[in-house]
């Protein structure tokens, strides 16, 4: 199939976001393409907000290349402040074009750290940019999987990830990276409901990651979004209709995106269970070393809180909780001040003076810090 290209010159490339990503635990991200060859039927950049062209058909045959990209990567990360980059996009166009090559280049000079997640082992391309990242920062290289050859359900995998690259080279390349001391592992997002959320296809796709030097397995639900649901209904209409009324049960129109948070529960703490036995990650470990010392224990501070704000999610505790352990987690993430030297000065008064931290997240700091530090 023809592939149309369209390159111009962009304004901009780099998102700042507000809260760091506690999935990923990037603070940016920068893309080259817009479109993606792959063309995954789940795929949330589908959606209409993502997509630069009217016709949906489009997302997968016109591919639009930002042509300055790495130009303007250069000029925006030169006025902000080093932190986690999600980065690379190895579709086939990159092969010629090499954009998100350039864009390492980037970070590289720029001492910025990267994450890349990826279905392609055209990544590898890059392995000798990416080395360098690591040894001078921090790089991480995740794959999305989401079943093994060994599914009984593997054949249908072609209707979901139509144009993607093997699993297995996705497997294979894993291992490349991980013997380059790269931290790596699998996105296992999105687990598609009675397709691939057996417990035979998640054990699978777990222990392929830790015989392939995996080091997390981070597990996600299916999100259907506006812009997809009714493509990726009429799949499974084709593949068996009976899970169309499945699907309706499970994505229930009060919730328009995700599926039922019960089932979604029940999903992730099946992928913690498994990631234990196998003992490896269900998350994927913060990188804080290229942080400033400064903040350094803010940070290790704010990933267990973010831990815990996972935890109690698929645990489906109550949403104040939740909401409440995500806020000081925000608080803690964007604290400039070392919370040790506060405690030092201040004790649990200090803490509880921080925006959104109060008397019980001081409690909770207090106990972390003595852990962390030893005292
Ligand atoms: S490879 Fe990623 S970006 Fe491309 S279509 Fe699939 S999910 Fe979307």
């Amino acid at each position: 199939m023809k592939v149309k290209i369209l390159k111009y010159k962009a304004n901009k490339i780099l998102n700042i976001h507000k809260y760091v990503d506690s999935w990923f635990w990037n603070k940016y991200s920068a893309y080259p393409y817009k479109g993606c060859q792959f063309g995954c039927e789940f795929c949330y950049n589908r959606e209409a907000r993502f997509r630069p062209y009217k016709d949906p058909e489009d997302f997968s045959k016109v591919i639009t290349i930002k042509q300055n990209a790495a130009e303007l990567l250069r000029d925006e990360l030169s006025k902000v402040s080093i932190d986690l980059v999600a980065i690379g996009d190895y579709q086939p166009v990159e092969r010629k074009n090499k954009i998100s090559r350039k864009m390492l280049g980037v970070c590289l000079d720029l001492k910025f750290p990267v994450f890349i997640l990826e279905r392609s082992p055209l990544v590898l391309r890059d392995l000798d940019i990416l080395e360098d990242i690591n040894k001078r920062s921090c790089a991480i290289i995740a794959f999305s999987i989401i079943t093994t050859p060994k599914s009984k359900n593997y054949s249908k995998l072609r209707f979901f990830e139509p144009k993607s690259p093997k699993v297995k080279k996705r497997f294979e390349a894993m291992r490349k990276i991980s013997k380059k001391e790269i931290l790596t592992g699998t996105v296992f997002m999105p687990i598609l409901p009675y397709i691939f959320d057996d417990d035979e296809n998640i054990e699978d796709v777990i222990k392929m990651t830790v015989a392939n030097g995996g080091s997390f397995v981070v597990g996600g639900g299916l999100t259907l979004g506006r812009g997809y649901k009714k493509r990726y209904f009429d799949i499974l209409e084709r593949i068996d209709p009976l899970l169309v009324n499945k699907y309706k049960a499970l994505y229930p129109t009060y919730n328009v995106y995700g599926p039922d948070p019960e089932y979604l529960g029940k999903i992730a703490l099946k992928v913690t269970e498994i990631c234990e036995k196998y003992q490896i990650n269900d998350r994927i470990p913060r990188p804080i070393e290229f942080f400033p010392e400064k903040i350094k224990l803010n940070k290790k501070i704010a990933e267990i809180f973010f831990d815990k704000v996972y935890r109690m999610e698929i645990e489906n505790k109550s949403v104040y909780r939740v909401w409440a352990y995500r806020k000081a987690s925000w608080a803690l993430d964007a604290l400039e001040e070392n919370v040790y030297d506060i405690y030092k000065e201040s004790g649990l008064i200090g803490l509880d003076e921080i925006r959104d931290i109060g008397e019980f997240f001081s409690r909770q700091i207090e106990e972390e810090i003595k852990k962390l530090i030893r005292i």
